[in-house]
Protein backbone atom coordinates (compact mmCIF):
# COMPACT_ATOMS: atom_id res chain seq x y z
CA UNK A 1 0.00 0.00 0.00
CA UNK A 2 1.88 3.02 -1.57
CA UNK A 3 0.79 5.54 1.33
CA UNK A 4 1.42 3.49 3.99
CA UNK A 5 4.77 3.01 2.51
CA UNK A 6 5.18 6.81 2.26
CA UNK A 7 4.19 7.14 5.92
CA UNK A 8 6.85 4.87 7.37
CA UNK A 9 9.84 6.38 4.67
CA UNK A 10 8.71 10.08 5.80
CA UNK A 11 7.49 9.63 9.69
CA UNK A 12 8.98 6.33 10.95
CA UNK A 13 11.69 6.11 13.09
CA UNK A 14 14.17 3.17 12.54
CA UNK A 15 15.63 2.68 16.32
CA UNK A 16 17.56 -0.73 15.38
CA UNK A 17 18.30 -3.16 12.65
CA UNK A 18 15.38 -4.68 14.19
CA UNK A 19 12.62 -2.15 15.59
CA UNK A 20 10.76 0.51 13.93
CA UNK A 21 9.02 2.96 15.58
CA UNK A 22 5.65 4.33 13.98
CA UNK A 23 4.44 6.32 16.89
CA UNK A 24 3.40 9.23 14.57
CA UNK A 25 0.67 7.87 13.04
CA UNK A 26 -0.04 4.56 14.54
CA UNK A 27 1.23 3.44 18.15
CA UNK A 28 0.69 6.69 19.53
CA UNK A 29 -0.36 9.59 17.51
CA UNK A 30 -3.28 7.63 14.89
CA UNK A 31 -3.05 9.56 11.52
CA UNK A 32 -7.42 8.77 11.84
CA UNK A 33 -7.43 8.97 7.61
CA UNK A 34 -4.69 7.15 7.16
CA UNK A 35 -6.23 4.22 9.73
CA UNK A 36 -9.63 4.38 7.93
CA UNK A 37 -7.31 3.80 3.91
CA UNK A 38 -5.89 0.57 5.98
CA UNK A 39 -8.82 -0.36 7.17
CA UNK A 40 -10.60 0.20 3.51
CA UNK A 41 -7.98 -1.92 1.93
CA UNK A 42 -8.30 -4.95 4.46
CA UNK A 43 -11.65 -5.05 3.84
CA UNK A 44 -11.49 -5.14 0.14
CA UNK A 45 -8.66 -8.27 0.58
CA UNK A 46 -10.90 -10.24 2.96
CA UNK A 47 -14.16 -9.56 1.40
CA UNK A 48 -14.95 -12.66 0.26
CA UNK A 49 -14.46 -14.95 3.36
CA UNK A 50 -17.44 -14.55 4.68
CA UNK A 51 -16.01 -12.77 8.01
CA UNK A 52 -18.22 -12.68 11.23
CA UNK A 53 -15.39 -10.83 13.54
CA UNK A 54 -12.16 -8.92 13.63
CA UNK A 55 -9.56 -10.19 16.65
CA UNK A 56 -6.70 -8.28 17.46
CA UNK A 57 -4.92 -7.43 20.61
CA UNK A 58 -4.52 -4.01 22.63
CA UNK A 59 -3.50 -1.69 22.19
CA UNK A 60 -1.84 -0.92 18.94
CA UNK A 61 -3.61 -3.37 17.06
CA UNK A 62 -7.04 -2.04 17.89
CA UNK A 63 -6.57 1.23 15.70
CA UNK A 64 -6.41 -0.55 12.12
CA UNK A 65 -8.67 -3.39 13.09
CA UNK A 66 -11.32 -0.38 14.52
CA UNK A 67 -11.64 0.97 10.81
CA UNK A 68 -11.21 -2.77 9.11
CA UNK A 69 -14.36 -4.23 11.20
CA UNK A 70 -16.59 -0.96 9.82
CA UNK A 71 -15.92 -1.78 6.60
CA UNK A 72 -16.61 -5.30 7.22
CA UNK A 73 -19.69 -4.24 9.25
CA UNK A 74 -18.71 -6.81 11.70
CA UNK A 75 -18.10 -6.65 15.51
CA UNK A 76 -13.75 -5.64 16.62
CA UNK A 77 -12.74 -7.89 19.65
CA UNK A 78 -9.50 -7.08 21.14
CA UNK A 79 -7.38 -9.69 22.98
CA UNK A 80 -6.93 -8.13 26.92
CA UNK A 81 -3.27 -8.50 28.01
CA UNK A 82 -4.34 -7.91 31.66
CA UNK A 83 -6.93 -9.60 32.76
CA UNK A 84 -10.02 -7.33 33.89
CA UNK A 85 -11.43 -7.40 37.11
CA UNK A 86 -14.74 -7.32 35.84
CA UNK A 87 -14.13 -10.76 33.55
CA UNK A 88 -14.97 -13.83 35.43
CA UNK A 89 -13.61 -17.13 34.96
CA UNK A 90 -15.51 -17.55 30.98
CA UNK A 91 -12.25 -17.00 29.04
CA UNK A 92 -10.17 -17.74 26.19
CA UNK A 93 -6.52 -17.80 27.42
CA UNK A 94 -3.45 -18.51 25.48
CA UNK A 95 0.22 -17.10 25.89
CA UNK A 96 2.21 -14.85 23.91
CA UNK A 97 6.06 -13.89 24.05
CA UNK A 98 6.00 -9.59 23.40
CA UNK A 99 8.99 -9.11 21.09
CA UNK A 100 8.95 -5.38 22.26
CA UNK A 101 8.86 -6.50 26.03
CA UNK A 102 10.48 -9.19 25.76
CA UNK A 103 7.95 -10.58 28.29
CA UNK A 104 5.42 -13.81 28.56
CA UNK A 105 1.42 -12.08 28.34
CA UNK A 106 -0.97 -14.13 29.35
CA UNK A 107 -3.56 -12.96 26.71
CA UNK A 108 -7.45 -13.02 27.12
CA UNK A 109 -11.02 -13.07 25.63
CA UNK A 110 -14.39 -13.45 26.59
CA UNK A 111 -16.00 -16.77 25.04
CA UNK A 112 -19.33 -14.86 24.94
CA UNK A 113 -17.66 -13.02 22.22
CA UNK A 114 -15.91 -15.73 19.68
CA UNK A 115 -17.75 -19.45 18.92
CA UNK A 116 -17.82 -22.03 16.68
CA UNK A 117 -20.22 -20.16 14.39
CA UNK A 118 -17.36 -17.78 13.54
CA UNK A 119 -15.23 -16.58 10.57
CA UNK A 120 -12.58 -14.76 12.14
CA UNK A 121 -9.88 -12.39 10.83
CA UNK A 122 -6.70 -12.10 12.95
CA UNK A 123 -4.98 -8.27 12.39
CA UNK A 124 -1.84 -6.96 14.21
CA UNK A 125 -0.17 -3.49 13.65
CA UNK A 126 3.63 -5.43 13.07
CA UNK A 127 4.60 -8.47 12.13
CA UNK A 128 7.84 -10.05 13.41
CA UNK A 129 8.34 -13.37 14.74
CA UNK A 130 4.80 -14.35 14.77
CA UNK A 131 4.55 -14.46 18.34
CA UNK A 132 1.39 -12.74 18.57
CA UNK A 133 -0.63 -13.98 15.80
CA UNK A 134 -0.31 -17.64 17.07
CA UNK A 135 -1.70 -16.73 20.23
CA UNK A 136 -4.59 -15.32 18.98
CA UNK A 137 -5.12 -18.26 16.40
CA UNK A 138 -4.39 -20.30 19.20
CA UNK A 139 -7.34 -18.50 20.85
CA UNK A 140 -9.90 -18.87 17.85
CA UNK A 141 -8.75 -22.97 18.43
CA UNK A 142 -10.16 -22.69 21.19
CA UNK A 143 -13.61 -21.06 20.42
CA UNK A 144 -13.73 -23.97 17.60
CA UNK A 145 -14.07 -20.85 14.69
CA UNK A 146 -13.16 -20.54 11.51
CA UNK A 147 -10.01 -18.54 10.69
CA UNK A 148 -10.27 -16.23 7.72
CA UNK A 149 -6.65 -15.30 7.65
CA UNK A 150 -4.13 -12.46 9.14
CA UNK A 151 -3.95 -9.24 7.99
CA UNK A 152 -0.81 -7.25 9.06
CA UNK A 153 -0.03 -3.83 9.03
CA UNK A 154 3.67 -3.84 8.65
CA UNK A 155 5.68 -6.50 8.05
CA UNK A 156 8.93 -7.63 8.97
CA UNK A 157 10.01 -10.10 6.56
CA UNK A 158 13.80 -10.10 7.66
CA UNK A 159 11.73 -11.94 10.48
CA UNK A 160 10.07 -15.50 10.59
CA UNK A 161 6.32 -14.61 11.53
CA UNK A 162 5.42 -14.79 7.57
CA UNK A 163 7.18 -17.83 7.24
CA UNK A 164 5.61 -19.60 11.01
CA UNK A 165 1.87 -18.59 9.90
CA UNK A 166 2.29 -19.83 6.26
CA UNK A 167 4.11 -23.14 7.42
CA UNK A 168 0.47 -23.63 9.74
CA UNK A 169 -1.54 -23.17 6.68
CA UNK A 170 -2.79 -19.63 7.16
CA UNK A 171 -3.26 -16.82 4.52
CA UNK A 172 -1.17 -13.94 5.16
CA UNK A 173 -1.64 -9.80 4.19
CA UNK A 174 0.52 -7.41 4.59
CA UNK A 175 -0.09 -4.00 3.59
CA UNK A 176 3.79 -3.24 3.80
CA UNK A 177 6.35 -5.63 3.72
CA UNK A 178 9.88 -4.35 5.47
CA UNK A 179 13.09 -6.43 3.55
CA UNK A 180 15.40 -4.78 5.58
CA UNK A 181 16.09 -1.85 8.59
CA UNK A 182 19.94 -1.93 8.38
CA UNK A 183 22.19 1.22 8.55
CA UNK A 184 18.96 3.45 9.61
CA UNK A 185 17.25 2.76 6.37
CA UNK A 186 13.89 1.06 5.45
CA UNK A 187 13.71 -1.21 2.32
CA UNK A 188 10.56 -2.55 1.34
CA UNK A 189 10.52 -6.08 -0.37
CA UNK A 190 8.36 -4.83 -3.58
CA UNK A 191 11.64 -2.18 -4.07
CA UNK A 192 14.88 -5.20 -4.27
CA UNK A 193 16.51 -5.20 -7.76
CA UNK A 194 17.04 -8.72 -8.64
P1 LIG B 1 5.57 -10.93 17.00
O1 LIG B 1 4.56 -11.42 17.96
O2 LIG B 1 5.17 -11.16 15.55
O3 LIG B 1 6.94 -11.45 17.29
O4 LIG B 1 5.67 -9.36 17.18
C1 LIG B 1 4.57 -8.57 16.86
C2 LIG B 1 4.16 -7.72 18.02
O5 LIG B 1 5.30 -7.06 18.58
C3 LIG B 1 3.22 -6.63 17.54
O6 LIG B 1 1.98 -6.77 18.23
C4 LIG B 1 3.89 -5.33 17.88
O7 LIG B 1 3.16 -4.67 18.89
C5 LIG B 1 5.25 -5.67 18.40
N1 LIG B 1 6.34 -5.33 17.46
C6 LIG B 1 7.17 -6.20 16.84
N2 LIG B 1 8.11 -5.57 16.13
C7 LIG B 1 7.87 -4.25 16.26
C8 LIG B 1 8.52 -3.07 15.75
O8 LIG B 1 9.50 -3.10 14.99
N3 LIG B 1 7.96 -1.88 16.11
C9 LIG B 1 6.87 -1.80 16.92
N4 LIG B 1 6.41 -0.57 17.20
N5 LIG B 1 6.24 -2.89 17.44
C10 LIG B 1 6.73 -4.10 17.11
Amino acid sequence: MERLKQAIRERGNVLSNEVLKVDTFLNHQIDVDLMAAVGKEFAQLFKEEGITKVLTIESSGIAPSFMTAADLGTPLIFARKKKSLTMNENVYVSKVYSFTKQETNEITVSKDFINENDTVLILDDFLANGQAALGLINIVKQAGANMAGIGIVIEKSFQDGRNQLEKAGYRVESLARIHSLENGHVTFVDELVT
